[in-house]
């Protein structure tokens, strides 16, 4: 029994995805047309929703019939940049090379979205319940368009009764992952001549103590906890990644702005240890900076929230998704998915999709066709359990 698609129409598709240079900073709508007008053959359902500036678009998709329930099979159509980075081929025309598929969004994750494209015409006119298609922008900037394609759910009455999400896994079920916030923090000094240095407030050196204080609390969660070894990284990570401040070293800076983030395990409460490090700022800096400047201070604003995961391995889709994949894993990884926003709108959801984080986002992104052939193998399985 052989429906239609086959290991080859899934490498033509991902081969036609990875064209579209959907980079999150661009316009993902040429991409969108393309999934609408290859769904529109399958007499699917297309809701779109948009940005801001209506430069990009979500796409839901029901395919078959048209009950509340059904499976989301979901997926980002946003990629990172190429700048700057060393590739050996075009990034965005697929070369295939001793068994593997370079290109960007190859792994991080257009071929997911491009097997089920490819294996859905051979099951639609069979299936008992619908399939959903999510199709996001904006993931990559901190799982930022998707809240619109769920907040558009409820409007249209669907209630999916799970979801994969196809993020690069190895195939592998995840259950849990880690929960992110981040966050830009201005300082406001007063500039002066360094030689009066005591008269001014100098806002890289509070920008500095500022920074000091996440590293401590980056250390106490390595050294005390709380952890979970079921997670690669077993416990909550604080990172610092840009700071700018400073003009000559003969000016005591005025300005300083530095960007972090922290990644909790699902059991740590993001407000607990944000609120902690402004109560360090409100009582150690603020008071000494203001002593000399009233206006000097701290500004911080959230830049991204992505909720952690936290599915029961007991949950009928993480069973499901066991099962037809033949792997028993309940894993958990660090990096955060938009599968928490859908488990937060009462979907169950775990992740599941061929690859592996370990080439996303670099120079020379890949996938092993052994891994496009094992999510058709596991989406097969899945579409003709949905004909029965
Ligand atoms: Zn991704």
């Amino acid at each position: 029994m052989n429906p239609s698609g086959s290991l080859t129409d899934s490498i033509a598709m991902i081969g036609k995805l990875v064209a579209f240079p959907t980079v999150s900073r661009d316009s993902n709508l040429e991409l969108i047309d393309f999934v609408r007008e290859t769904l529109r053959d399958l007499d699917a359902e297309v809701r779109l929703t948009f940005d801001d500036d209506r430069r990009k678009a979500n796409l839901f998709a029901t395919v078959g019939p048209r009950s509340r329930n059904g499976l989301v099979l979901s997926g980002h159509t946003d990629v990172v940049p190429v700048e700057g980075q060393a590739w050996d081929t075009d990034p965005f025309t697929v070369a295939e090379k001793d068994g593997r598929l370079y290109g960007r969004g190859t792994s991080d994750m257009k071929s997911f979205i491009a097997i089920a494209l490819a294996l859905l015409p051979g099951y639609v006119s069979r299936l008992k319940q619908p399939v959903h298609l999510a199709l996001s922008y904006d993931e990559e900037v901190g799982c930022i368009g998707v809240g619109r394609l769920i907040e558009d759910l409820a409007r249209a009455d669907v209630r999916p009764s799970g979801c994969i999400v196809g993020e690069p896994t190895y195939m592998k079920p995840v259950i849990a992952h880690k929960g992110k916030r981040s966050f830009r923090c201005s300082v406001r000094g007063l500039a002066g001549h360094s030689a009066y240095a005591p008269r001014a407030v100098n806002a890289v050196e509070a920008a500095a103590e500022a920074v000091a204080y996440l590293k401590r609390m980056a250390r106490r969660h390595r050294d005390a906890g709380p952890y979970d070894h079921s997670f690669d990284i077993p416990h909550t990570t604080v990172h610092t990644g840009v700071i700018r401040g400073g003009t000559a070293l003969n000016i005591v800076p005025h300005e300083c702005t530095f960007d972090f983030e922290f990644r909790h395990l699902p059991g740590d409460d993001p407000e607990r240890l944000i609120a902690e490090w402004k109560s360090y700022i409100g009582s150690e800096l603020e008071p000494e900076m203001r002593a000399v400047h009233a206006e000097a201070g701290f500004e911080v604003v959230q830049l991204s929230e992505i909720p952690a995961l936290d599915t029961s391995a007991e949950t009928r889709i993480a069973g499901l998704v066991q099962e037809l994949t033949g792997n028993a894993d309940a894993g958990k990884v660090s990096y955060g998915t938009e599968a928490s926003q859908f488990q937060r709108a009462g979907i169950p959801t775990v992740v599941c999709g061929p690859g592996s984080i370990d080439q996303a986002h670099k120079p020379n992104e890949f996938i092993a066709t052994e891994q496009v052939a094992a999510c058709e193998k596991f989406l097969r399985a899945l579409l003709e359990r949905m004909t029965a």
